[in-house]
């Protein structure tokens, strides 16, 4: 490890490699982005596996018990990886477990050289330098947000798509949820300052980008004015980038005027994810997610109505404490009727600390599997049903890559964010393709993607 160079005075992390591992969700994701933008302008170098990196961050998340237990199972087994160089790996983990153990982490894992949380990203490449410096833990989470991500520098995953972090943390406290215990309060962007983002994207290239908050429907209600999420979108919708798409909404807070925005804006693509969680207003009444479901379904009647062949999808937890087998049918009932093109299925996951984790599981675990299965079957017969509607029309898809199956095959997105494959022509590779929006005319569909052909 070239610790010399960093006493000359040249970049902090000049000569040094680096491999990132992230898990969890599209925060996470974004501040991956952020974190290879430190890490090379501190002048580090990507690698692909762990053995050539001087420097490993893991991004982590414990919104899921399976994830946490099996993060902690890599960290322990990366102990006995041997050195890049002379000199031991540097092994940093940040997000939500560095948020939530601090020091507990190093005391359980000695390798963890360094830990930083959700709100301090901007310290990274410090703490590393420290620890360099020093040869000693550095370790350090804040209780507030110290700035948004994008104020960092960044190396895009995909050169065309930007994720756009309009606020971070949650008020709701949804008795299974961690994340406002991990991610803080919600804290919201200043408008100015998403439009001073916004407003380079275009030019650098960007085609799509994705509005990010753990609740984008109440952005803005901590700051002065109290500004709304659909003047955020408006902006979005005519900043130049030709596709706009956000994540996550409560469906507690969806307004009419955010309806009303997505609706006037083609820009917007016409795709909502939704969380509904549960079917039974008993279950949803335990999990505190203020809402019954005839909202609920009268949303999703007030979406349709205004968004053209809008396309919904949504995350479901089976198995919810207090969760009968009726509160289950109901849950089932809700999907096939409002009919998702995506399905994200959880089973119940106890996190200690919240409040669901002290109340009583009473199904099975072959019950649960046997929920698992026919909402899988649900799901899918919903996701086909909705690709199936695709066939003779053709759509816009931004191209991502080639497909995995078959190299001469493109993969992109739909405006409904469903997976498209085209052959490309003769003599043409993905190069001449990726980062461009092309016209697919769709020929099959299957639960997972659409074929189609390339329309010149
Ligand atoms: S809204 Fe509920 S589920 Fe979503 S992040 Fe906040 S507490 Fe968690």
């Amino acid at each position: 490890m070239p610790t010399s160079t960093v006493a000359t005075g040249a970049k902090p992390l000049e000569n040094m490699t680096y491999w990132q591992r992230t898990f969890g969700c599209q925060m996470n994701e974004n501040d991956a982005e952020r974190v290879a933008g430190m890490l090379e302008e501190a002048g580090a170098l990507p690698v692909l596996t762990i053995e050539e990196a001087d420097i490993a961050v893991f991004l982590t998340c414990c919104v899921r018990e399976k994830a946490d237990i099996r993060l902690m199972g890599q960290l322990a087994s990366i102990k006995n990886i041997p050195p890049a160089h002379e000199e031991k790996r540097i092994i940093a983990v940040g997000g939500c477990i560095g948020q939530r153990d601090g020091e507990l982490l190093h005391e359980q894992l000695e390798h963890v050289d360094v830990v930083f949380g959700t709100h301090n990203l901007a310290s990274l490449v410090r703490l590393i330098k420290a620890r360099i410096d020093t040869g000693l833990p550095a370790i350090e989470t804040a209780e507030e947000n110290e700035g948004f991500a994008s104020s960092l520098p960044v190396r895009r995953d995909k050169p065309w798509h930007a994720w756009v972090p309009i606020m971070t943390g949650c008020d709701n406290f949804c008795t299974y949820c961690i994340v406002p215990y991990v991610r803080g309060r919600e804290s919201s962007r200043t408008l100015e300052d998403i439009q001073r983002e916004l407003s380079g994207l275009a030019e650098q290239g960007i085609k799509e980008l994705t509005l990010l908050g753990q609740n984008v429907n109440s952005y803005g209600r901590d700051l002065y004015g109290k500004p709304r999420f659909a003047e955020v979108l408006a902006m979005a919708a005519d900043c130049g980038v030709e596709r706009v798409r956000f994540v996550t909404s409560h469906p507690k807070d969806l307004l009419t005027e955010t309806i009303e925005a997505m609706a006037a804006h083609p820009t917007i693509m016409p795709q909502l994810h939704l969380p509904l969680q549960s079917g039974s207003d008993r279950i949803l009444d335990a999990m505190i997610r203020k809402y019954e479901i005839a909202h609920y379904l009268e949303l999703v009647q007030q979406l349709r109505d205004n968004i053209e062949g809008i396309s919904l999808s949504t995350d479901i937890i089976i198995g919810f404490p207090g969760e009968t087998e009726a509160d289950f049918q109901q849950t089932l009932d809700v999907c096939e009727q409002v009919g998702y093109g995506q399905m994200f299925r959880f089973i119940y996951s106890k996190r200690s600390g919240t409040p669901a984790a002290t109340m009583q599981q009473n199904a099975t675990r072959e019950e649960l599997q046997n929920r698992f299965e026919r909402l899988e079957a649900v799901a899918q017969a919903s996701s086909l049903a909705e690709n199936k509607r695709e066939i003779g029309r053709t759509l816009d898809v931004l191209v991502e890559s080639a497909s995995k199956r078959d190299a001469r095959v493109l993969a992109g997105k739909s405006p409904k964010n469903q997976t498209v494959h085209a052959p490309m022509p003769e003599g043409q590779d993905i190069d001449a393709f990726e980062g461009r929006i092309v016209k697919v005319r769709i020929e099959d569909a299957t639960t997972n993607y659409l074929q189609g052909s390339l329309e010149q």
